[in-house]
């Protein structure tokens, strides 16, 4: 019996010395918590017979207990035994927990706290529990409880308490070991995944700058691997001139300083990146250790913010006024205005942010524009329209204005944008230009573009007769020319006042050009009632005109044309009045005449012809011909310029057939100005071919522009014409109409070096004792005179004369239209300097010219 419990003994001891060194490896272990406990309890149970043990734990929430360790107790009990509430009453665990001090159940059966156990308790045929809270061994948490079972209704034995107390502070230990691990390696996890999973580079430093890690992100950055990485200096890559900076934040964070500022790097692949950079120390049991750093790439968030920036700025600087409202909030409130807005409008910007823009409209913004924009802006798309709108002082503004929406980056509209533009000044320009494109700037009458218009509408939708009137000023040039272009101005705003009295309001007065008015009449329908109207006009020329001390008195004629005769073109009956009114003149001034289709038709091909001439100035349609002059012994020493009128129908116009008519018209002072430009511009042509003087015709119209000299100058320069090579042909008629001016015309144009030559003398009235007083180094026979010189005594003796009195005062002579050798011979016998006629060379244009000049 003896050998038999010492057998038995000595199996038990062999059990617990085994379990005990399960229990101590298995702590040593890393095995799982369950695994210890169940260990823990093992022992336990070696030690106390028929007893079963137990562990649970407070579970999550800190209210509960479940069961994790069970020795030999079989599962479904430890199932029973989960999220046991922690509660007095509550069986033993429960109990114990709750109150935090150990509960001992002697027998269940007769427990109130196990009444709702009882079937579990009877099941496994359990009587005693006693259990003991666990507490955390640093600060006393409760952690769980520790129970033992047993078959037997009983309370432990003092041993065994002590046992009990020894594995409760075992299994505290182990829970709290456990938790300790669980929670480093949380942190472990958690630091591993900040450096490694992190998006940033982030990277860290020995203290001597040297990489010592780098996670992913770092290496995609740099674009060189880890390995590649650790061991370099932190600078590498890092451009020149930020090198400096880095190491004084480098250093610092070695001091312990927390560090933030940019840097630019280059990549491996060569690609330029700035980087945000931190840098903290690295402390490692106390002491700094190295430097961490995290590097954020903010390349793109950079060039963003230039952009943005260049953008800020170029609104703020733009000359149009910007405004931008909330497309999301309604009545779309102005959130911002630049500067140019505030400019504009006078508005600032704490009196419109907030506001809708409505507040720029007033009285006279067009309502349709309005609506226009409104729909716009419902429909959410551009629109451009040019708007009256009001600055702060109440003063209207033309604001040309184009609002778009703005998209974000779903698509969504969210703002609109206004650009606006103040084209005040250009529409006010615009209508002036409207306005004199209708008006006669000197009179403010109509002119004739409104003229006509006027005539063609009141043509088609009068059934009645409508009436031109062409009124033109007898004698108005020579006032003009005489007394000078203000007092001419004033006497035409002048006519213009009295002549606008007398017209009825219906009826339209235009400036038709120069000294002619035409009125188109409308009030009238008889040609009787005409009449009146006519002398009424007529008779505000009974007063004289006066300007500063002159008195100047005028008379007009009037041609009247009705539409009764029956016209293709309404224009034609101001042609058909233009006709009378010659035929008016031409019977004595102060008279109207009515036009009829018999009236002469010189003057009706003359008036056609005056509107051709009008147009082939526009279209350009002249022509310069050139004829050599030659010296006595045969030699070219010169061409004169001779103007063709290349028509389109008709072919070369001799400026015979047109010269006069433009003189009167005035029309020759353009062309005269194109053919004078023309010369100078064929002249270094000429001059290569070895003609070394042109000569250009001059009317005395061009005289009488103020800027005439100084156009002559401003050619000569341009064309670097030297002096003598170009001679202004002057007829003698010049000397004829005002004499002193035209004197001092030529000398003005003898000081810029222009030669002068009298041109078709003989001709007018010029006595030869003018030659005394004109400075002319020239004169040219006229070819009447030059005529059969050899059989006609008459034209000979004047030529003589002409020659000896020429060869006295110094001038040189040119014998003009030399037709046979005869007439040739002739004047070369008495002397002629120069000669120019068909014999030698016609007027030929500059390219035939040159090749004549070429074969002679
Ligand atoms: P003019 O200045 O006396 O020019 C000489 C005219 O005589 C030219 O006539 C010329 O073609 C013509 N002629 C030359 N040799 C002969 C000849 O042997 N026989 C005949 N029958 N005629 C000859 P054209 O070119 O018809 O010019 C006529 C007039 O028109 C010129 O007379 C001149 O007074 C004027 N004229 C021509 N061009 C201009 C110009 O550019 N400006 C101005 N203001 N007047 C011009
Ligand atoms: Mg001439
Ligand atoms: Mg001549």
């Amino acid at each position: 019996m003896f050998w038999l419990r010492a057998r038995k003994q000595t199996k038990h001891l062999q059990a617990f010395i085994d379990a005990e060194y399960d229990t101590l490896s298995s702590l040593a272990q890393e095995h799982p918590l369950s695994k210890k406990l169940s260990d823990i309890c093992e022992l336990v149970e070696l030690q106390i017979p028929d007893c079963f043990a137990s562990v649970m734990m407070v579970n999550a929430k800190g209210l509960a207990l479940d069961a994790v360790a069970v020795k030999s107790l079989p599962p479904e009990f430890t199932k029973a035994l989960q999220d046991l509430p922690i509660a007095d009453g509550v069986g033993a665990c429960g109990t114990a927990a709750a109150i935090k001090q150990p509960v001992i159940v002697e027998d269940m059966l007769n427990d109130s706290r196990f009444e709702a156990f009882l079937a579990l308790v009877e099941q496994f045929n359990l009587r005693a529990a006693w259990s003991y809270p666990v507490f955390s061994p640093t600060d006393r948490r409760l952690l769980g409880t520790f129970a033992l079972y047993s078959t037997q209704a009983c309370t432990p034995k003092l041993s065994e308490e002590r046992l009990i107390e020894r594995s409760r502070d075992l299994i505290s230990l182990v829970i709290a070991q456990h938790q300790d691990r669980i929670e480093r390696l949380r942190s472990e996890q958690q630091t591993a995944s900040l450096f490694e999973h992190n998006p940033e580079a982030v990277f860290t430093l020995d203290l001597n700058g040297h990489f010592t890690s780098v996670n992913k992100a770092c290496e995609k950055l740099v674009e060189l691997s880890a390995q590649e990485l650790i061991g370099q200096p932190y600078d590498i890559g890092i451009v020149e001139e930020d090198k400096a900076l880095t190491r004084e934040h480098f250093e610092a964070a070695k001091r312990g300083e927390p560090q933030h500022y940019q840097l630019r790097i280059f990549n491996s692949k060569g690609a330029l990146k700035k980087l945000e950079i931190t840098n903290m120390p690295m402390i490692v049991d106390g002491k700094i250790a190295g430097v961490h750093g995290i590097g954020k790439d903010i390349t793109q968030q950079s060039e963003y913010e230039e952009r943005l920036q260049i953008l800020n700025r170029s609104v703020e600087a733009s000359t149009n006024g910007v405004v931008i409202s909330d497309a999301r909030r309604p009545g779309f409130p102005i959130i911002y205005i630049n500067p140019a807005f505030t400019a504009i409008s006078g508005y600032e910007a704490d009196e419109v942010i907030g506001r809708n823009c409505r507040f720029l409209q007033g009285l006279d913004t067009d309502p349709n524009t309005v609506r226009e924009i409104a729909s716009a802006l419902r429909e959410q798309r551009e629109i451009r329209c040019t708007i009256r709108n009001y600055r702060k002082n109440g003063k209207p503004f033309w604001n040309e204005l184009i609002i778009s929406p703005v998209r974000d980056v779903n698509g969504e509209v969210s703002h609109f944008v206004g650009l606006q533009n103040d084209i005040s000044e250009r529409v006010e320009r615009e209508a002036e230009l409207a306005y004199n494109a209708e008006h006669d700037v000197l009179t403010g009458l109509p002119n004739r573009t409104a003229l006509e218009r006027f005539l063609q509408r009141s043509v088609s939708n009068n059934e009645a007769r409508v009436y031109v009137l062409f009124i033109d000023l007898d004698g108005f040039k020579p006032v003009n020319d005489s007394l000078g272009h203000e007092c001419g101005d004033h006497i035409l705003v002048q006519t213009a006042q009295r002549l606008s009295s007398v017209m009825p309001k219906q009826d339209l007065l235009a400036r038709f050009g120069g000294d002619e008015f035409v009125a188109v009449i409308q009030s009238v329908t008889r040609d009787e009632d005409v009449i009146p109207l006519a002398r009424q006009i007529l008779s505000q020329f009974d007063a004289p005109f006066v300007y500063d001390d002159a008195e100047v008195s005028l008379s007009a004629a009037i041609g009247i044309a009705s539409s009764e005769i029956a016209v293709k073109n309404p224009n034609e009956l101001i042609q058909q009045a233009d006709v009378a009114m010659y035929e008016a003149k031409r019977r004595g001034s102060g008279t109207y005449q009515w036009f009829s289709p018999d009236l002469d038709l010189d003057t009706q091909q003359q008036i056609t012809l005056r509107a051709q001439l009008q147009d082939a100035i526009q279209k350009n349609q002249f022509e310069v011909f050139y004829q050599p002059i030659v010296s006595r012994t045969g030699s070219i020493v010169g061409a004169e310029a001779l103007v063709r009128w290349n028509h389109p129908e008709r072919g070369y116009i001799s400026p015979a057939d047109f010269i006069p008519l433009a003189e009167r018209t005035g029309q020759i002072v353009a062309i005269g100005t194109w053919v004078l430009e023309q010369a100078c511009e064929d002249l270094e042509v000429l001059r290569e071919a070895g003609v070394g003087q042109v000569s250009v015709n001059f009317s005395p119209m061009q005289f009488y522009r103020d800027d005439f000299i100084e156009s002559v100058a401003h050619l000569l320069k341009k064309f670097q014409i030297k002096p003598n090579q170009l001679v202004a042909e002057i007829t003698e008629n010049v000397l004829l109409r005002d004499s002193s001016g035209a004197l001092k015309m030529m000398e003005e144009l003898r000081e810029l070096g222009l030669e002068i030559a009298l041109d078709d003398f003989g001709t007018g009235f010029a006595s030869l004792s003018y030659l005394n007083v004109i400075p002319a180094q020239k004169l040219k026979i006229d070819r009447c005179f030059v005529q059969d010189i050899d059989s006609n005594p008459r034209n000979a003796a004047i030529t003589r004369g002409v020659l000896t009195m020429a060869a006295e005062l110094g001038i040189e002579v040119v014998g003009e239209g030399v037709e046979t050798e005869a007439e040739r011979d002739y004047l070369t016998r008495y002397a002629c300097d120069f000669m120019q006629g068909y014999l030698f060379c016609k007027p030929l244009p500059l390219a035939e010219l040159l090749a004549w000049l070429n074969d002679e």
